[in-house]
């Protein structure tokens, strides 16, 4: 199994949001990630990042949650291209994992026409409610023809170990991560933003979005644990982590 890590976007966003110590006018960038995971049973994308329109004009799709999430990629930084350079379309792919419903992580869903959606129960519970624009849920991005398929724990998507999502509650209810094990390249932990930095990890600190704080932290001493265990830990919107990532066309397994 090969996975590639395509870009998702690019946002800004008050560093404050995400480093406790850091001045209220600093900034951060800002990567979104998502994975192609070209298992022999089907293509599995995990996290769709933001819909490629956000490059132009934010405030059409994301109304006020524009002015604190600002998109600085290049128009064609959005998962669409990047499978395009893979010579693949949205159709190619069998499976959409949702590590959670936030905007620059589903954003793309609506051209997997294809697929079969997977998220938490209580993620999809979560961003029915009536205020959920307001906490960054937007029903435009995950309400679809296709089918979602919701879990409530531990699932291994094709059943040999490759694929395991792991709840991992905190950030959202339903926040959902990937253990990927390839043949070659050894085991790693798709956090999105159970992690977003790996300051998070290291100093043991919840970012001010979290919606669960004694959740995020019991996350995050399990992803300690699966650190230990010999993981690579891949962070939801690391800029430096990200720099030295294998992306696009490299891919890492075989
Ligand atoms: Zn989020």
């Amino acid at each position: 199994m090969k996975m590639h890590i395509l870009s998702g976007g690019r946002l800004r966003m008050k560093k404050k949001v995400y480093h406790a110590q850091a001045q209220s006018d600093e900034m951060i960038d800002l990567p979104v990630s998502c994975y192609l995971l070209k298992h022999p049973q089907g293509n599995v994308l995990f996290d769709t990042g933001c819909h490629p329109s956000i490059q132009s004009d934010a405030q059409s799709r994301w109304g006020n949650m524009a002015k604190a999430m600002v998109p600085i990629g290049a128009p064609d930084e959005n998962v669409i291209d990047d499978l395009a350079k893979l010579n693949m379309t949205p159709l190619d792919i069998d499976v959409v994992v949702n590590s959670h419903f936030h905007t620059d992580h589903c954003g793309c869903n609506a051209f997997f026409k294809k697929a079969t959606v997977i998220c938490h129960a209580k993620e999809l519970e979560n961003a029915q409610k009536e205020d959920a624009a307001t906490m960054g849920f937007l029903r435009m991005d995950w309400d679809h023809p296709m089918p979602i398929e919701t879990i409530q724990g531990e699932k291994d998507i094709f059943g040999d170990g490759k694929i395991v999502l792991l709840p991992m509650p905190g950030h959202t209810p339903g926040m959902t991560t990937a253990l990927v094990n390839l043949d070659q390249d050894g085991s790693f932990l798709l956090a999105s933003d159970a992690v977003a930095l790996q300051h998070n990890l290291e100093t043991r600190s919840n970012p001010r979005n979290t919606w669960d704080q004694e959740a995020s932290f019991s996350s995050l001493d399990e992803i300690t644990r699966i650190f230990h265990s010999g993981s690579t830990i891949i962070f939801g919107h690391d800029i430096d982590q990200w720099r030295g990532l294998r992306k696009g066309v490299m891919s890492y397994g075989q």
